[in-house]
């Protein structure tokens, strides 16, 4: 059972103080920018603007989900989201902030990010990685009932009167999160995909410095109608990785190994 003398205890070791969050905080979550590849990424951004618009002058709560394969890029348009608000007060709740916390340590953390917010007019709570948070587990499957329950209290509760708070959470576990019946709490979802098309592909290699115009034109040669699928975080590191393969090789190199990853469908 736990007691006030559990909790107590927790606040004293458990709970870091939460400092006010600057943009400078976000953008350690936008480390390589937002590179827009395409109408989903624009269609996120917009939808953005529309929410945080409805927050500001809307009814206290607007809680947005953002959501999308691992690697897809939700953490950062989150971050960026949340940014584009310019609201006073951010705050990023993080489960890598809270590796090692009991379960009532956790929901304190919650419950005093959201208590910081409702004191401020206008403000945003990023809560990064819902499913980790709530410790879910693909096998078994198991998941922290207790941070669940708190989460769907703030998650639907309105903040005082006066107050307007934009919340944003990202996962990567869209069906979980149905089946615990907490996608109906949110006011909007946003789907971040993975890229899938040569021209998407195209876009973000236009934006890096990996290759020369001549080589991208014969990646798009080699990649138009192939079956592709992958996500910009994991497509970002093997544009890196390919700066560091021989100049002649590059494209060759570059194709090969999202083949072999299975990011690329086999050439003919
Ligand atoms: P995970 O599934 O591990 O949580 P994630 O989907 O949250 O991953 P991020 O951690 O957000 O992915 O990583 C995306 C990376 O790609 C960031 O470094 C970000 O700056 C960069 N990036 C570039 N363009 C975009 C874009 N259009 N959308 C999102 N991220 C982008
Ligand atoms: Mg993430």
């Amino acid at each position: 059972m736990v007691d006030r003398g559990d909790f107590l205890h927790a606040l004293e070791t458990d709970i870091k103080p939460a400092f006010g969050t600057s943009s400078e905080a976000l953008e350690l979550y936008i480390t390589r920018g937002i590179i827009n590849w395409g109408e989903p990424i624009r269609s996120v951004l917009e939808y953005g603007v529309i929410l945080t618009q409805q927050a500001r002058s809307g009814f206290g709560l607007v809680s947005v989900l953002v959501e999308g394969p691992p690697n897809s890029g939700k953490t950062a348009l989150a971050a960026q989201l949340a940014k584009n608000s310019d609201f006073p007060f951010i705050k990023i709740c993080s489960p890598d902030d809270m590796v090692g916390f009991s379960e009532s340590a956790k929901c304190l953390q919650i419950r005093k990010f959201f208590d910081d917010a409702y004191r401020s007019e206008l403000s945003c709570i990023l809560v990064d990685n819902i499913e980790r948070l709530l410790d879910y587990g693909a096998i078994g499957p198991r998941y922290s009932n207790v941070v669940l329950q708190a989460l769907l209290v703030l998650l639907t509760k309105q903040p005082p009167k006066g107050r307007k708070l934009l919340v944003f959470c990202t996962t990567s576990r869209r069906q979980v999160l149905e089946e615990m019946e907490m996608l109906s709490t949110f006011t909007a979802v946003l789907r971040v995909p993975n890229i899938s098309t040569c021209e998407q592909l195209i876009a973000v290699l236009e934006e890096t410095d990996a290759f020369s115009k001549s080589q991208i034109a014969a990646i798009a040669r080699k990649v138009a109608n192939r079956r592709l699928f992958i996500g910009i975080k994991k497509l970002l590191g093997m544009i890196e990785m390919a700066k560091h393969f021989d100049e002649e090789r590059r494209v060759f190199d570059f194709l090969t190994q999202l083949e072999v990853e299975n990011f690329l469908e086999l050439g003919a």
